[in-house]
């Protein structure tokens, strides 16, 4: 049996709709409502977005859903389905913990109420019964201040461990503020963390060649081998792995078919950059959307040769923020 290593998965984004539906029957929630059967839920759930911005929309919709309270039921079902259905043998899971604490509260309490919720989701996503590893990567925000921002770097740095690595996530916007964000990304690193960031998913506008002197994986970036493929050699140099994700282009508006992303893979595979193959959202696409069936589709529509698979999977491996362990196989 293949074991699967999944670098780039959002919290948010991560549960079969159906777990959610009954999540929402559970607490018998205001948004059913809308969607009186699950079909009706499971159809807006994972229907294709016209930009990034509105698939983000729903993702909210989640987030809020997945405060202190109720964290260990989502964690756990995550972590069941990732082992059971994936065959995943080591889960790099990332999060906004800002976005989970009380909404209600000021923002000086929500700050202070970030630690638990890494505490919480640390505790919750080793059930013993699906011996997965999962690692954490905490998200910064565009949307968010620089305070915020600034205390969510702090907790990722107090939660050294279990956290492996922070993001800079959210809507692709103002990409004139770079230099702000490669500052923080050079601070993490300095204090020891692994460091990525979501660039160039929509549009080449926010990737800044600066970027590449502090990350050590690129969330998407599938925008630099398609528009700026004279960048690949400099990230060859400094050995920074793109993470991209197939059906997640189809699904936020980016890419109506796979055949763009042969170039992505020859360009990166000639240029000397590796990929890492992940699944960014898997419950928001039509199911099943698994890492195995990610390659495959790599493999149905010639993206990728049956013969390149094994060593795409290990890249999963070798790529890793927080993986000490032995590829069982
Ligand atoms: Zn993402």
């Amino acid at each position: 049996m293949a074991l699967y290593a999944d670098l780039h998965r959002h919290l948010g984004g991560a549960l079969h709709p159906r777990i959610i539906y009954k999540f929402l029957q559970r607490q018998d929630h205001k948004v059913l409502g809308y969607f009186p059967d699950y079909e009706g839920f499971y159809n807006w759930f994972t229907r294709p977005c016209r930009s990034l911005e509105e698939f983000v929309k729903i993702h909210t919709l989640v987030e809020e859903l997945q405060s202190l309270e109720h964290l260990p039921y989502f964690c756990i079902r995550l972590c069941r389905g990732a082992y059971t259905f994936e065959n995943l043998q080591y889960l790099e899971l990332r999060y906004n913990p800002y976005f989970r604490t009380g909404h209600d509260l000021p923002s000086e309490k929500r700050i202070g109420q970030m630690n638990e919720i890494v505490e919480v989701i640390t505790q919750n996503v080793r059930p013993a019964e699906y011996p997965i590893t999962v690692k954490q990567i905490l998200c910064l925000d565009r949307r968010l201040p620089e305070n915020i921002n600034e205390a969510i770097l702090k907790v990722a740095v107090d939660n050294i461990g279990p956290v492996v690595g922070v993001d800079l996530a959210g809507p692709e916007i103002e990409p004139e503020k770079w230099e702000g964000w490669v500052a923080l990304m050079a601070k993490a690193r300095a204090a020891g963390l692994k460091t990525t960031s979501h660039l160039g998913e929509t549009g080449i506008e926010n990737v800044n060649p600066a970027f590449f002197n502090v990350l050590d994986r690129i969330g998407h970036g599938i925008h630099i081998p398609l528009l700026r493929p004279e960048w690949l050699k400099d990230l060859a140099k400094k050995q920074i792995t793109l993470e991209v994700c197939p059906t997640s282009y189809r699904q936020t508006g980016v890419m109506e078919n796979f055949s763009q992303l042969k170039t992505v893979f020859s360009r990166c595979k000639d240029a000397g950059v590796a990929i890492a193959v992940c699944t960014d959202n898997p419950g928001r696409n039509p199911s099943p959307c698994t890492l195995p069936g990610e390659y495959e589709r790599l493999i149905d529509n010639d993206v990728i040769d049956f013969a390149e698979l094994k060593q795409l999977q290990n890249e999963g491996f070798r790529s890793a923020f927080g993986f000490a362990g032995q590829l069982r196989s």
